[in-house]
């Protein structure tokens, strides 16, 4: 027998109607049998009262049974949260079991999803934590070397012990800049590094960064030039000193991946709202399969040769936090042994409160 809908009260009915016949069946065969009398009159009149009793009956009885269980799944799904959560009541006119099926889906669905967070998170900190070990160990495994040489070394030699212990103080710079990275990437991870938005030039503070990393750009003879059509000041809303820090990692980064004799610029275009900035290079590039992991910490295309640079590996990081702190966004285009090309928007001031 097929039911019309699957809700507990048609299940009910056809129960009903099923055992209601059945005795009625039973009762008449017994009264053959047995040759009494048969008055049709009390018999059909039995039919919807059977009906009705059987109905009922079998209409409590599913619907504590129901209870029950659906009882038991709401506290197992809600197992953490049984105060605030209440087991619903059971509407027999609906398809109670279907709509129960739906949630343990959606909840096994959310446990999966909780599940593979919990992995990826799981990945994240080991890799960091490896990560981490291993820019460590080169600095001080650096240091060691050098206090061990200088301690077996002939005392008198003042000029090697300076030479020693110049290495050594450039390894302890490195140690120290890696550990400031890392302090702020975890400020901005956890919402404690506030910005203090401001408005000034951005072409201003652009031909600061641009003084601030000359030496680095004369020692590899890379020039850098900063095109804007109109020359007038581009007045932005933002923290300057941030956004300071995203200029010199881009301008140090194309310089570090730059060409001996190379060119790095400076581009501004207006878009409406949004200034965008770019800071394009001509150096070794990077081929496509590392453009959407560049920003992750400790990222780098090749290992050997970035680490020599001297970077923490977290300098990207560092920008697309401050980017993203600004409500804005940080990208990046680049063709092996062409050139590279970071990008990103700043939101302009009001022209009204322009000087
Ligand atoms: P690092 O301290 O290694 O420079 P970054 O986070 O600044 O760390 O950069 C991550 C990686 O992205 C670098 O190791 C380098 O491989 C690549 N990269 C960054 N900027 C450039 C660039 N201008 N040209 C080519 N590769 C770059």
């Amino acid at each position: 027998m097929t039911l019309p809908d699957r809700t507990p009260r048609s299940v009910a009915l056809a129960a009903g109607a099923v055992v209601s016949l059945v005795t009625f069946a039973i009762i008449l065969v017994i009264f053959l049998a047995i040759g009494a009398p048969v008055k049709w009159g009390w018999f059909l009149l039995y039919l919807p009262f059977g009906f009705f009793i059987a109905y009922r009956i079998i209409y409590i009885f599913i619907e504590r049974f129901l209870y029950r269980k659906v009882k038991i799944i709401y506290k197992t799904i809600h197992s953490f949260q049984t105060k605030t959560e209440t087991t619903p009541r059971i509407i027999m006119g609906t398809d109670i079991l279907g709509e129960i099926n739906e949630k343990v889906e959606e909840w096994a669905e959310e446990k999966i999803r909780e599940v593979k967070q919990l992995k990826a998170t799981e990945n994240f900190r080991k890799d960091f934590i490896g990560n981490l070990a291993h820019e460590l160990k080169t600095p001080i495994f650096n240091i060691q070397g050098y206090i061990d040489t200088l301690l077996d070394s002939d005392l008198s030699d003042a000029e090697l012990h300076k030479k020693f212990l110049e290495k050594a103080a450039a390894n302890c710079d490195r140690l120290s800049d890696l550990i400031k990275d890392l302090d702020q990437i975890t400020l901005f991870e956890s919402g404690r590094m506030p910005l203090s938005i401001g408005k000034f030039d951005l072409i201003e503070l652009a031909k600061k960064t641009v003084e601030s990393v000359e030496q680095q750009a004369k020692d590899k003879r890379i020039t850098i030039l900063i095109r804007h059509p109109l020359d007038k000041p581009i007045q932005v809303l933002a923290d300057r000193n941030r956004i300071e820090q995203v200029l010199i990692n881009l301008l140090i980064n194309s310089i570090n991946y730059g060409r001996e004799g190379g060119e790095t610029r400076i581009r501004f275009y207006d878009m409406e709202d949004n200034m965008l900035i770019e800071v394009v290079d001509n150096g070794i590039g990077m081929t496509k399969e590392h453009l959407p992991r560049v920003f992750e910490r400790f990222y780098r295309v090749d290992k050997s040769r970035s680490r020599n640079a001297g970077g923490s590996g977290l300098g990207l990081a560092i920008c697309k936090h401050i980017i993203e702190a600004h409500q804005q966004t940080i990208t990046v285009r680049s063709t092996e042994d062409v050139g590279s090309t970071f990008a990103f928007t700043l939101k302009k001031a009001q022209t009204k409160s322009m000087q």
